[in-house]
């Protein structure tokens, strides 16, 4: 066929390319200074990284998984208590519900925006929902304004999963800095990626900011004085360090996102394909997705071509097996009957 691969993501740094440059420098550095968890890179990386999120504070942890789990402990959200989340996303935002020991509830999604559906939040909440966990999916945030009339009047809390969503921005607002706090993930695969594992909580709350330090140190307060159970989940300066060395080139590479779906857009626009709209224009463009009836036909007709495309995602997250504790039945085939986008995604490119 062709001799030309798109790969669905390409993630080592292009050798001898300005990000190679910065990265091998930032490990350079940390490598002389002999430092390795919780020291000068971290704290530069959360000082640098709550100003580019338009947040107060920032903490930096192991994962964005565990950002999420310790921002729920933090407000203490745990056994007893409900999250309403969406069932259109990584699995990972409902398994860190669970990991604070709270049961992640489900509400249908918007059918166009893909993001959790504000009438179906308010049709979920019983006395035991403490929290409303929006995912900012494919990096198009949810519908801020009316989920935050449904947290203020019902006095929930609301925890942004912002992991696909690096400056993205709801009606003007940066995500992260709407609810009391923000996840973010630095997977390698993220608008922002580390070359390993990462995660941060973003927040304007001084108080939870210190909460959330202790929390993932093991609950220190002092060196060996464990004030609470916490858990083990730093980012360490390695990551630290190449992150601080990417941050300054996260605007650029957003605009090229951009720049590439609005050309995907005009170079699609009489396929016979669906493309959901774009709904706010702070979109980041985590991935960009289409929509297809006959997905499998269309996959395969691309991968002819050598083009990589991947399905996110292939299972509604309370039909997950591990969630089958926690995701009744009458849950299950509530979304099975909803509108599981028969979605997939081309490459939002990562350019570098
Ligand atoms: C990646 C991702 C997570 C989990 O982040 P990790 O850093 O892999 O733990 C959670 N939610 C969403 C929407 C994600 O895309």
């Amino acid at each position: 066929m062709t001799a030309r691969r798109v790969p669905f993501l390409s993630l080592a740094p292009g050798p001898g390319s300005e990000d190679d440059m910065a990265v091998k420098a930032a490990i350079d550095r940390v490598i002389a200074r002999g430092w390795f968890v919780l020291g000068p890179e971290v704290e530069a990386f959360e000082a640098e990284f709550a100003v580019a999120m338009g947040a107060t504070h920032a903490v930096g942890v192991g994962t964005g998984t565990d950002a999420i789990a310790l921002i729920l402990r933090a407000l203490g959200i745990g056994d007893g208590d409900d999250v309403i989340t969406t069932p259109l996303s990584a699995a990972y935002s409902a398994l860190a519900i669970m990991m604070a020991g709270a049961r992640p509830v489900f509400a249908d999604i918007d059918r166009d925006r893909l993001t959790i559906d504000p009438e179906h939040i308010e049709r979920s909440i019983t006395p035991r929902t403490r929290a409303i966990l929006p995912v900012h999916l494919y990096g198009q945030p949810a519908d801020m304004n009316a989920i935050a009339r449904i947290a203020a009047r019902h006095h929930l809390a609301i925890v942004e999963d912002c992991c696909q969503a690096h400056l993205a921005t709801s009606d003007g607002r940066p995500v992260g800095t709407i609810g009391v706090a923000g996840a973010f993930s630095f997977y390698p695969t993220k608008n922002l990626g580390a070359l390993g594992d990462g995660g941060a909580v973003t927040t304007n709350d001084a108080a939870l900011a210190e909460k959330i330090k202790r929390l993932r140190n093991g609950g220190q307060t002092d060196r060996y004085h464990h004030q609470e159970p916490g858990i083990n989940s730093r980012l360490d300066e390695m990551q630290a360090a190449i992150l601080r060395a990417r941050l300054p080139r996260l605007r650029a590479w957003t605009d090229t996102r951009r720049r590439l779906a609005r050309a995907y857009r005009v170079a699609l626009a009489r396929a016979p394909i669906s493309v959901p709209p774009e709904r706010d224009s702070g979109h980041v463009y985590h991935l960009f997705v289409v929509r297809s009836t006959a997905r499998r036909e269309l996959q395969a007709h691309l991968a002819a071509r050598g083009i990589e495309t991947l399905i996110h995602y292939p299972v509604p997250i309370p039909h997950q097996p591990a969630l089958a504790a926690v995701a009744p039945a009458a849950q299950a085939s509530a979304s099975s009957r909803s509108p599981c986008p028969r979605g997939f995604t081309l490459r939002s490119h990562r350019s570098r």
